[in-house]
């Protein structure tokens, strides 16, 4: 079985990150979308809640499956028998970074890194990004599915 890894904060999911696991679902056999569990106090939602988020927005496809990992992505990997990890690049700044831990994961590992250009019509898109939009009131709908929308503005009202 094809089995890869889509890693990221998800804080919250967008629909750029859903562009990629949707793609990345369409060619390989299951995708394990997976929360980073070691930073997790630095966000806005908690790990469940980006995991219920993730769950409602890409819970409909069929070969998709949501977890969390704490500690170290290549040994994730090794115990949920993942060899390769699929990434999005927005554009070149994404590029430095993202090529650097995908080196060390195959030095640690010989875990595989696939890289998907982003669709440029979320390009321009992150998390960070949207939260600051909204922070200020501005209209995030086109940006984030239906299940971030309304816990975003509840709590941003609330924090
Ligand atoms: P961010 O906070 O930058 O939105 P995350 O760390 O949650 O991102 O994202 C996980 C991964 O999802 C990123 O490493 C990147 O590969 C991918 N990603 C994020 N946003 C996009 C986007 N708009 N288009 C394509 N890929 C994206």
């Amino acid at each position: 079985m094809r089995r890869v890894v889509c890693p990221g904060s998800f804080d919250p999911v967008t629909n750029g990150h859903l562009d990629i696991i949707g793609r990345a679902a369409l060619l390989y056999d299951e995708v394990i979308v997976v929360v980073g569990a070691n930073q997790a106090k630095l966000g806005l939602f908690t790990v469940d809640e980006r995991v219920a988020m993730l769950r409602e927005a890409a819970g409909g496809i069929a070969n998709v499956r949501v977890g969390t990992f704490r500690g170290l992505l290549v040994d994730y990997c090794r115990e949920q028998g993942v060899s390769a990890i699929v990434k999005g690049l927005r554009a070149v700044s994404d590029f430095e970074y993202e090529m650097e831990m995908a080196q060390m994961n195959y030095r640690l590992a010989g875990l595989e890194t696939l890289f998907m250009t982003a669709n440029p019509q979320y390009s321009f898109l992150r998390a960070s990004r949207v939260k600051e939009i909204a922070t200020y009131g501005g209209d995030v709908s086109s940006l984030v599915p239906e299940s971030v929308l309304g816990r975003l503005q509840d709590r941003l009202a609330s924090p």
